[in-house]
């Protein structure tokens, strides 16, 4: 399955070196240019430059800091992903240095997701939901050329589409990460900030992560100009105050031997789908490569590490995927100063507790930015009483006659809701079912 992955990749990295084609009058033409960014205009908790990194400060000893690391999923949540792989590795097995288990992010897209699971995951063990598009077209050129109402219907609609079905509040909805990795430039921006999204997670970078991995970039916020090199454009130019960029810094692959060049590198991926093993192919080959990766950043300048991927990548023969990326868990949750946290929390540390050290985050307790009880019970009534899966034969412009499954929630907000007469997509997220969240 791991191919797919490296399919998904080689696909955009060869529609990297075209211009945007626009099958959509763009919307964003008129915006503010980001300009330079300067410390004295740009402050926290609401702005923070792009490339500031405390460790030029010659007296900041980032070895007191904590090292902020991210497990995210992206597609669907299904009931076979839970019970082969993510109950084995959040039932608290793996902990933070708090004592309660690790956490992640998945970021969904419509098709399969099941979501009394993605109920249970929020509101239970804390984990954080976020859009990744309601289709997931597979055509590159699509996403390129859709204009900000486009990447609205995209992007919010898949958020409404959580509310509406798994009974979380929108504004827990903050992160969005784009089909493919391919960004739409301003247009996606203009839709992400102007629909209430916190973040996005979708802009990789090779030059702050694969061999630089040690002066990784932390996260910013979009008011000015940014520093991060456009891997797969295109990439934004305007500003869009207070809304932030977890980069996601390219890993260094197995592969070595493939550049002349420097023979001892592996390749760059940014998704664990897409890394390379060609010699060993062993838990203790995933292991080693995971942590050889981390280590330059745990050693170097702590910038928040990410290991992106699908669950695909645990699926199939390559068994050995997920028995290594559990070693490396088990190995640097040993640690002590390693936190595993959805990415709102890390992006909340850089905002409001950036001056915090690792000694000082855990004597906080419950008022820390990682901490979970707080969190669980304020989540606690939005309870999903689940109903009778609901089952369509689908024709849409996406999916021709397939039968489709959705296990939903019987309430939403207040109200109760039963099946939606039809199965919900881009131009209906609700399928009908009033109200529409
Ligand atoms: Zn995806």
């Amino acid at each position: 399955m791991w191919k797919l992955g490296v399919l998904c990749l080689a696909a955009y990295f060869s529609f990297n070196v075209e211009a945007g084609t626009t099958t959509q009058k763009p919307i964003n033409d008129n915006c503010t240019s980001a300009g330079y960014c300067y410390d004295n205009d740009c402050e926290l908790p609401a702005c923070r430059c792009s490339g500031e990194d405390p460790t030029y400060d010659p007296d900041y000893d980032v070895k007191k800091y904590p090292q902020i690391l991210y497990l995210t999923y992206d597609d669907a949540f299904t009931a076979i992903a839970e019970k082969d792989f993510y109950s084995g590795l959040f039932d608290g097995t793996f902990k933070n240095p708090d004592g309660n288990a690790i956490r992640a992010t998945h970021f969904l897209c419509a098709s399969y997701t099941d979501y009394k699971l993605v109920n249970k995951y929020w509101r239970e063990l804390g984990h954080e939901m976020a859009s990744h598009s309601i289709t997931h077209k597979t055509d590159q050129n699509y996403w390129r050329g859709i204009n900000a109402d486009g990447w609205e219907n995209e992007a919010l609609g898949m958020r409404k589409m959580i509310t509406q079905f798994a009974n979380i509040p929108a504004n827990e909805i903050k992160g969005f990460r784009a089909p493919y990795l391919q960004m739409g430039g301003d247009e996606m921006y203009l839709a992400l900030s102007r629909s209430g999204f916190q973040y996005d997670c979708s802009w990789v970078s090779r030059d702050y992560g694969y061999q630089h991995l040690d002066q990784g970039l932390y996260p910013y916020t979009m008011d000015y100009d940014s520093v991060q090199d456009c891997e797969i454009g295109p990439c934004p130019t305007c500003s869009y105050p207070g809304f932030w960029v977890q980069p996601m810094l390219d890993l260094e692959d197995n592969w070595f031997e493939s550049n002349p060049l420097h023979p001892d590198w592996g390749q760059p991926c940014s998704m664990l789908d897409g890394c390379i093993f060609i010699d060993e192919q062993t838990p203790e080959a995933a292991r080693d490569m995971l942590l050889r990766n981390f280590n330059k950043t745990y050693n170097g300048n702590r910038a928040p590490f990410g290991l992106y991927m699908h669950a695909a990548w645990f699926f199939g023969e390559a068994t050995w995927h997920y028995e290594g990326y559990k070693m490396f868990l088990e190995e640097i949750t040993k640690m002590g100063d390693v936190w595993i946290v959805p990415i709102s929390e890390g992006i909340d540390y850089y905002a409001n507790f950036a001056n915090k050290t690792n000694e000082e985050i855990i004597a906080l307790g419950d008022a820390s930015p990682f901490a979970l009880t707080p969190k669980l019970t304020d989540r606690a009534s939005h309870v999903c009483d689940e109903i009778e899966p609901c089952s369509y034969i689908v024709e849409n412009d996406d999916i021709h006659k397939e039968e489709r499954y959705m296990t939903i929630c019987g309430k939403v907000a207040q109200g109760r809701q039963s099946c939606p007469k039809e199965y919900p997509w881009l131009t209906s997220p609700c399928g009908g079912n009033r109200p529409c969240a």
